[in-house]
């Protein structure tokens, strides 16, 4: 029996998080899940984004299931008292340092991408983001007086761009085992014509891919990779790269397909144990109202019996099931185009379950 850790959190989270639930039940597997609170939700029952119970079920579970947190009524708290202070936890905490986002078009949806058809229909392409390293924890930090150059006395803000070769080896074995589960193609994408930090992130890129014959490695700089991704996003298929550029390319990729309530992601330790949330926030503008899309997080669901829980088979039956359910014209509103069948929330789900074959 697998125990999963079922964190709903704020605003639309508990309504998607009942249908990615009612769908793995549907699946009839030895699956045991325990709800705990977290983010705003958790700070109103025990004064704690992230409070010691929540964090002991996550720390005691295979994986955790996450629905969003957040919420404006929290943003006069302090800092440390924020909803979305438990995600920064829960990847501290549990050592989560690779971030795994696909970036899927479904034919019937291409219509919401601001690209045209022929170049994004039938995307399915995966970044793969180092989430623990890189210039946004680096020290030294900090705003001082400019020590030198032509600017010297004056205040300057600085940052330290960092990676051990030991964090660029087990971000590298992430992204090929990843690609193995796909279409075997890997590119690294860096800065290394500027940055010595890339160039090491290069050195230990071609080193490892050694161990992996059967994939194809390929490098690209940053700015080339950005470019790309608007103008030939399908020649990717696995993109790996670090904690910034990572932030912003996944980013783009993801408002490549145009729909934001249909991307999943993972969050992975090293040994495969995750934290699998829809991309999207706690949105809530239209919480309660039993509008949100739910195949986000059905499909964070899909994911966490694919890399944290070896079921493979039953992640491809999830899948199919959503594909099903769009071309058969089922849209929540934020899908909606003309001549297509808009349901609620809990009508996607059901309509997710029957369509699982
Ligand atoms: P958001 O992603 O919550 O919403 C952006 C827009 O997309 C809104 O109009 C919303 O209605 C819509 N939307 C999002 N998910 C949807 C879905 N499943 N179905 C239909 N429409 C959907 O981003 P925001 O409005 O910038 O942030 C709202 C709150 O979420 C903030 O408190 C923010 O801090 C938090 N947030 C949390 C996470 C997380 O939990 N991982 C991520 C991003 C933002």
């Amino acid at each position: 029996m697998k125990k999963i850790a079922v964190l709903p959190g704020d605003g639309i989270g508990p309504e998607i998080i009942a249908e990615a639930i009612k769908v793995l039940k549907a699946l009839n597997l030895p699956l045991s899940m325990e709800t705990a609170p977290v983010g705003g939700a958790a700070y109103d029952i025990a004064g704690h984004p992230l409070p010691p119970a929540t964090l002991d079920l996550a720390k005691n579970a295979d994986a955790i299931l996450f629905g969003a947190v957040g919420d404006w009524k929290y943003d006069t708290l302090a800092r440390e008292f924020r909803p979305e202070q438990a995600i920064l936890g829960l990847r501290k905490h549990l050592a989560l340092f690779a971030n795994l986002r696909p970036a899927i078009c479904y034919d019937e949806l291409t219509e919401a991408s601001s690209l045209k058809p022929e170049i994004i229909g039938g995307l399915n392409i995966l970044i793969v983001r180092e989430l623990n390293g890189d210039i946004y924890f680096g020290s030294p930090k900090g705003i001082r007086s400019a020590p030198d150059g032509l600017f010297a006395g004056a205040r300057e803000g600085f940052d330290t761009m960092r990676y051990s070769e030991p964090e660029i080896e087990r971000i590298a074995h992430v992204a090929f085992n990843a690609a193995r589960k796909r279409g075997r193609k890997v590119c690294s994408v860096d800065k290394s014509n500027v940055l010595e930090t890339s160039q090491l992130w290069r050195e230990v890129m071609i080193r490892i891919a050694k161990e992996y014959s059967d994939i194809e490695l390929s490098h690209m700089y940053v700015d080339n990779a950005a470019m790309q991704l608007v103008k030939a996003p399908k020649s990717f298929d696995v993109i790996v790269t670090g904690n910034l550029f990572g932030d912003i390319l996944s980013d783009e990729a993801a408002m490549l397909t145009g729909s934001i309530g249909m991307l999943p992601s993972a969050s992975l330790d090293k040994n495969n144990k995750g934290l699998y949330e829809p991309s999207h926030g706690s949105a809530p503008d239209i919480a309660g109202k039993g509008i949100a899309n739910p195949l986000a997080t059905i499909l964070s669901a899909a994911m966490m019996l694919r890399y944290s829980l070896g079921m493979q088979a039953e992640a491809d039956r999830i899948e199919a099931a959503v594909q099903t359910v769009l071309s058969q014209g089922w849209r929540t509103t934020d899908i909606m185009t003309a001549g297509k069948k808009q349901v609620s929330t809990v009508q996607m789900g059901d309509a997710v379950v029957k369509a699982l074959i």
